[in-house]
């Protein structure tokens, strides 16, 4: 069975399309500018990359594109739309109803629009995604896995903000969480290696947006993002959780707006706000390397904030059995690891520096100091395969 998984953006559209019998990816690629002018580029395993440019009004001129592409004799990997058995659709959030990956019909789409006040940077993008390649491909049937899903199991005390109930009731103002299908994803890979049901893990996805979740037996009990992906740890460009009253002083001296403020703090600040030099971690860290105090420092607060969840988590849990490292730096960047790691040894976290900095990019690869109580592990993420195998286990 053929199945094409999709996410949307404002302007761009990916696309991976699996064999589930075997579990390969047939082909990849990315539509860019859409709405601008439009570019797509193709890639197939073991073959030379294909781009080109391309008109692309909307999301249904990519979407029929990539179909035409996926279907060409030359650059093709399938005869006719009609081997796709199913799209599996990328979607941010979810809501308070979608609580797991569904097929979306027209109730779904309804839904998933009247909940775009809450989701305003990728609702609009990921129900015009869905609804052009449901007009492009009527047949097929169209999954939706949701990123907020995998939360559905947290209990209200960790969601439920403790600010007046009624502005929970009215707004639905409450503790979303994202990045689930991540979590969801290598939680599920170290509870396989663990082989124990009830496993107390740790997942931290640490990329340019960051965030930790603790799962026990693959259900999520607590997550560090809340109501945007704005709370929990420092990020490359966000902040993630400061004292409410910073927000409104920020505002009152610097005269800004709310929407002024919420782009400082989403786009401004993490990262690139405290060093000054950049969102992304490797440039951080060599101008850290390269002497500037602020780099450093911006490290040093990433790092603080992120070993403080790790913390608060196990005493929400219990215990640990695994922490698990995923995502552009939690896969490839061994010295951020062993920063994260380092004087744990009390909760039982303990790595073996010579392989954890060994260890290649991107590689599963356990990190644990052998006798060490909690087993650390760096494990690749794959969101799309999770949205592939959803998609399946709902047509199949
Ligand atoms: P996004 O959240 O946009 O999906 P990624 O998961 O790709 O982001 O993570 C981007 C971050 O990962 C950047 O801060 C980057 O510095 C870091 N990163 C990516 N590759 C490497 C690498 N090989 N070594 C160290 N850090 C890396």
């Amino acid at each position: 069975m053929k199945i094409l998984v999709v996410n949307a953006g404002s302007s761009s559209l990916k696309y991976q399309l699996f064999d589930m019998e075997t579990g390969d990816v047939l082909a990849k690629g990315i539509c860019e500018r859409i709405g601008i002018d439009g570019a797509i580029t193709h890639k197939r395993p073991g073959k030379e990359k294909y781009y080109t440019e391309a008109s692309l009004g909307d999301h249904k001129a990519a979407i029929e594109l990539v179909l035409k592409i996926l279907c060409d004799s030359q650059l093709g990997v399938i005869s006719s739309v009609d081997e796709i058995s199913a799209v599996g659709h990328r979607v941010a959030h979810g809501g308070e109803l979608l609580r797991e990956s569904s097929i979306i019909g027209e109730k779904e789409l309804e839904y998933l629009e009247s909940i775009v006040e809450i989701n305003p940077l990728h609702g609009p993008p990921a129900i015009s995604g869905i609804r052009a390649c449901k007009s492009v491909m009527p047949n097929v049937t169209h999954v939706g896995v949701f990123d907020t899903s995998y939360y559905s199991t947290v209990e209200e005390k960790a969601y439920i903000y403790p600010i007046p109930y009624e502005l929970y009731e009215k707004y639905k103002i409450r503790r979303y969480g994202f990045h689930g299908t991540s979590h969801r994803f290598v939680c599920a890979k170290a509870m396989e290696i663990l082989g124990k049901k009830d496993a107390k893990v740790i997942t931290c996805h640490l990329g340019n947006g960051s965030s930790i979740t603790a799962s026990i037996g693959g259900k999520a009990v607590d997550t560090s993002m809340g109501f945007t992906p704005q709370e929990g740890v420092p990020m490359g460009t966000r902040s993630g959780s400061v004292d409410p009253t910073v927000v409104t002083y920020i505002m009152k001296k610097e005269g800004l707006t709310a929407d002024e403020t919420e782009k400082l703090l989403n786009s401004k600040s993490g990262l690139l706000g405290v060093s000054g030099v950049s969102s992304d971690c490797r440039d951080v860290l060599e101008a850290q390397n390269a002497g500037n105090k602020r780099a450093g420092l911006a490290m040093d607060i990433l790092v603080h904030y992120v070993k403080k969840i790790i913390g608060s988590y196990i005493a929400e849990m219990n215990g640990l059995d695994a922490l698990v490292f995923t995502a552009g730096i939690g896969e490839n960047d061994g010295v951020v690891r062993e920063m994260l790691c380092k004087d744990l040894s009390y909760l039982g976290i303990e790595i073996d520096s010579e392989i954890n900095l060994k260890s290649e990019r991107g590689v599963q690869v356990e990190i644990t100091k052998p006798g060490a109580k909690v087993r650390t592990f760096a494990i690749p993420t794959n969101e799309e395969y999770m949205i592939a195998l959803d998609t399946y286990n709902l047509v199949k």
